[in-house]
């Protein structure tokens, strides 16, 4: 793959004992080196009109400021410094170039993936929350449409946690589908089924709110039957992926059990869909806090697309989970027709 990494976002200092810290993008990196065919990119930041594009320019001076005053805490888990400024634009900066290299015909062995922190799915229009300053994948999405890159761009964000920010940001948006899978009852609390786009929009959200203790075989029976189908309904140029690593079972702040395999088995099948609309495909860093977890579930993304077949799990899902697929499938408005 081609990997989006800058210095600039090892500068956001949010201290020792914070999850979202800059270990996370070393650790990464560490595990990166004893791969091969890795190419790293380091772009530009975002402009500070592709960031207003999607926030409100009265957040961004006020964001702006906090940071050239020191930082300090936006809110109890939201920590900025002075160099958290520049972090925040080059992470957007980096999930544009995704987005931009993707549609530019990167694919294969060339699929870009922007590891930039702060993180961004939580970043709703005028506020941080949630670790996220910025909505790097809606800035992303935005500005492929703003330039005539993309007319419809999808969101699939398998982070363990809603990303209410980039549906917040979306949720009457026509051209923007975002879909999430993600851990019911977890921060930041919303992303119900009945809550799928508002307006012009209505249908172009679709939120599967899984148990805790879904694995491998949860999430792979959701993307089959609702992800997938839904994705290839909207037919989009682009396809982002918001790809935290926080529903490994192995990570200290979720109860999800997906493995690293399921990670590999999750991008072989949004290759495939990108491959079956013929959309471009590219990759976000989002969460994930246990540092061999996230740097093994970037590895085996990068791995799938060097010629590395993921193992599929083949139990069924739990009976909760075939419960949730039928309520979705009677009640929103995407599958109404079928
Ligand atoms: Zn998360």
């Amino acid at each position: 793959m081609k990997f989006g990494y800058s210095e600039v976002c090892l500068a956001h200092d949010t201290g020792k004992r914070h999850p979202e810290n800059p270990d996370r993008l070393r650790a990464i990196r560490q595990a990166l080196t004893r791969k091969h065919g890795i190419e790293y990119i380091d772009p530009d930041p975002a402009t500070e009109s592709e960031i207003t594009a999607v926030h409100d320019a009265d957040y961004v001076e006020e964001f702006r400021e906090f940071c050239a005053n020191g930082g300090g805490n936006w809110d109890p888990d939201t920590v900025a410094v002075e160099e958290t400024w520049d972090a925040a634009l080059q992470s957007s900066g980096l999930a544009c170039w995704s987005a931009h290299a993707a549609l530019a015909g990167n694919d294969g062995r060339e699929t870009p993936f922007a590891l930039g922190r702060p993180p961004g799915h939580h970043a709703v229009g005028d506020d941080a929350m949630g670790f996220c300053f910025f909505n790097n994948a809606a800035v992303a999405a935005q500005s492929v449409i703003d330039r005539g890159d993309a007319e419809r761009v999808a969101i699939f964000d398998w982070d363990v946690h809603h990303g209410n920010g980039t549906q917040d940001i979306f949720y009457d948006d026509e051209n923007v589908f975002y879909a999430s899978i993600h851990e019911e009852g977890l921060y930041p609390g919303t992303g119900e089924i009945e809550e799928f786009g508002d307006g012009d929009g209505e249908g172009t959200t679709l939120n599967v709110p899984l148990p805790a203790g879904s694995g491998d075989s949860e999430y792979r029976t959701v993307f089959d039957e609702l992800i997938a189908p839904a994705i290839i309904e909207f037919d989009p140029d682009l396809l982002l992926v918001s790809a935290g690593f926080d529903a490994h079972r192995h990570d200290p702040i979720s109860r999800m059990r997906v493995s690293t395999e399921g990670y590999g088995m999750l991008t072989a099948r949004v290759r495939s869909v990108a491959d079956e609309v013929g959309a471009a495909l590219g990759f976000i860093l989002e969460g994930g806090y246990g540092l061999d977890t996230l740097s093994d579930g970037v590895a085996i993304v990068h791995e799938v697309f060097d010629g590395m077949e993921p193992v599929v799990p083949d139990e069924d899902a739990d009976e909760d989970v075939r419960g949730l697929i039928s309520k979705a499938r009677e009640t929103h408005p995407l599958f109404d027709s079928a």
